[in-house]
């Protein structure tokens, strides 16, 4: 992002190239919606009721416990409303296993909270299966790079709730989604997408839309074959 150039040197041939997903991969390539279902059905979702999603690391800076109170807060509204907390636990990342308990035991034993990660079979396609009929994609961080679960959400035609920070404002501005500063208003947002489903739809075909345009691999190509071009003289 041009926010994180130097202001005062003047880099000769800067070119900004934002990240991109393989749409074929395991991880975004289309499922249908019953294979989906099928998938978030036998790690016991009720597929009669909504669900609100969250796909990250366990990690303070994705704040897994803000997102359990804006789900108490939703549910508040919505009796019926499920939340699935679905994280990688990475070898390179001890901190993780602290984090999870600690979201674990923040969950309290609700019914309706569903914790997940590589470690319980929720690998690449289950991701996908998640990401694709989530009835909201939260992603509530305080602090972020990218935020690739963003692109992958935003091309699988979900709404999007997000936090205000790195890279997430460049992807939601196309429409996808709704941008958030606390725990309140993730709620609020979630309710609103939650009680207005066409309004949903629209924001989830935007959000795709956006992502064809910007943050898929046939655009990444070109840019580094530009970049390529421009550094070889030709
Ligand atoms: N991810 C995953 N399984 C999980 C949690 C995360 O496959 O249980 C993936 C997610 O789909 C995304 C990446 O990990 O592709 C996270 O990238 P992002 O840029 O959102 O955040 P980072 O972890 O790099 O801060």
């Amino acid at each position: 992002m041009m926010e994180y150039t130097p202001p005062d040197l003047d880099l000769q041939g800067l070119v900004i190239i934002p990240p991109a997903i393989d749409p074929l991969s395991p991880k975004n390539m289309a499922l249908s919606a019953d294979d989906a279902r099928y998938i978030t059905n036998q790690f016991g979702i009720d597929a009669e009721r909504p669900f609100l999603v969250q796909v990250s690391r366990f990690d303070p800076w994705k704040d897994p416990l803000g997102v359990i109170d804006a789900y108490r807060l939703v549910k508040e509204e919505i009796p019926d409303i499920q939340l699935v907390l679905i994280g990688s636990m990475a070898h390179d990342d001890p901190e993780g296993w602290d984090y999870w308990y600690k979201t674990v035991n923040y969950a309290a034993g609700d019914r309706d909270i569903f914790l997940f990660s590589n470690l319980t079979n929720v690998g690449s396609i289950e991701v996908n299966a998640f990401q694709s009929v989530a009835d909201v994609v939260i992603q509530k961080s305080i602090r972020e790079g990218f935020g690739l679960v963003v692109t992958e959400a935003l091309w699988k035609a979900r709404p999007i709730v997000a936090g205000r920070v790195g890279g997430i404002p460049m992807q939601v501005e196309g429409g996808g989604g709704i941008l958030v500063d606390s725990v309140p208003e993730t709620a609020a947002a979630c309710v609103k997408l939650l009680e207005d489903p066409g309004f949903a739809r629209q924001m989830g075909r935007r959000g795709k839309e956006h992502v064809r345009e910007h943050y898929l691999t046939p655009r990444l190509l070109r840019d580094d074959l530009k970049l390529f071009a421009k550094l070889l003289g030709v």
